[in-house]
């Protein structure tokens, strides 16, 4: 590990910096990503977003985005860059398989690694860490380390502000979630006085759903919604036929697993949908309830307590099976 002074003293003249975050990245992992790049670039550093894969459309209007380079379209140049960077800032992860592919590279380079994220249990493999699993995004951390860590408050401009604006906003669930406090609410009025439109900014991401989206969701409400009162449990199974026959695009299926919570009285909601190689689970759940252990111990994932994600490559009746056979196991919890 290395000091603060010391990361100080690299960040203070210009070098090659690369900025990764999770597969599949949602807006967390672009807002922090594209946050602490629009600030970095002021300080003349050659800086480069590099995403493991490609991330929703509503995402792609954020500043600077036109940068950001997806490794799975551009591998070399990609690997090039990783291996030549002076620093790599891994944002909104803790763990290389986060990360696909791209996990190896990262390793093998001699790059100072730098973590800033906010999920349990980080693996070893960065050389200075600003964690927390309290901040409810990774957003919150980047501007904790750019205004109290670094002291530069004054390079928060309008393009920092809203991509870290968007970060929290989506990682809180629009500042619902239990992790939103009264210090995150200051840091969001900050923002906003720094130039964050929040107004614009929530209707970009909300108020910017396809038709095909809508009438998804609304299959998914009508057809595909199982509730199972006997566990406080409701989940949503769709397949790749579905998923094609409304065209739906990446990011578009997400929060519709929050529908699911959204029912009275239910403490596990699940949207498990079937993928091209895998199958994938969402699950979000009330109160104390460890939705990320079940990912860990059952579908070879994790996430925090009641928001996590994993996936399986059995077919998607084995892990609908599998995940209803496992809520016995729960019950006292869930019937708490
Ligand atoms: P989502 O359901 O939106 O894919 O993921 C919800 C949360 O769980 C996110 O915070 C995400 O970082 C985490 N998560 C999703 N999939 C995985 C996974 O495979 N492994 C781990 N460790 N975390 C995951
Ligand atoms: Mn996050």
């Amino acid at each position: 590990m290395i000091s603060l002074d010391n990361l100080k003293d690299k960040l203070a003249t210009p070098c090659n910096i690369v900025i990764t975050t999770h597969h599949k990245p949602d807006g967390d992992a672009m807002g922090s990503s594209l946050g602490l790049y629009n600030y970095l670039i002021q300080k003349g550093h050659h800086v480069k977003v590099i995403t493991p894969t490609d991330y929703p459309f509503f995402l792609q209007w954020l500043p600077n985005n036109p940068e950001v380079i997806i490794y799975t379209d551009h591998q070399t140049q990609s690997n090039v860059l990783i291996k030549n960077a002076d620093l790599i800032f891994c944002l909104d992860f803790n763990s290389l398989s986060r990360i696909n592919e791209m996990g190896a590279e990262v390793k093998n380079s001699t790059a100072l690694k730098i973590m800033i994220d906010h999920h349990l249990e980080p693996e070893d493999f960065d050389d200075f860490r600003h964690w927390s699993i309290k901040a409810c995004a990774t957003a919150q951390l980047v501007y904790d380390f750019i205004v109290n860590h670094l002291n530069e408050r004054d390079l928060i401009s309008s393009d920092v502000a809203t991509c870290l604006y968007l970060g929290i906003m989506t990682d809180s669930g629009s500042f619902r979630f239990p992790t939103v406090t009264s210090d995150l609410h200051r840091i969001v009025a900050d923002l906003i006085d720094l130039g964050a439109n929040n107004s614009r900014i929530h209707q970009l991401v909300y108020d910017n759903a396809s038709e095909e989206r809508l009438r998804f969701l609304g299959y998914c409400l009508s057809n595909k919604l199982e509730v199972l009162r006997e566990f406080n449990t409701a989940l949503i199974t769709v397949s790749q036929a579905d998923i094609n026959k409304f065209n739906i695009q990446t990011g578009e299926s997400e929060g519709i697993v929050n529908y699911a919570l959204s029912i009275n009285g239910i403490k596990l909601a699940a949207f498990i949908t079937e993928r091209k190689n895998e199958v994938k689970l969402s699950l979000r759940s009330t109160g104390d309830f460890p939705a990320n252990e079940i990912c860990k111990k059952y579908f070879n994932g994790g996430g925090h307590r009641n928001a996590s994600g994993g996936q399986s490559t059995d077919s998607l009746a084995a892990v609908t099976a599998q995940f209803k056979a496992i809520l016995p196991e729960y019950k006292n919890l869930l019937l708490q």
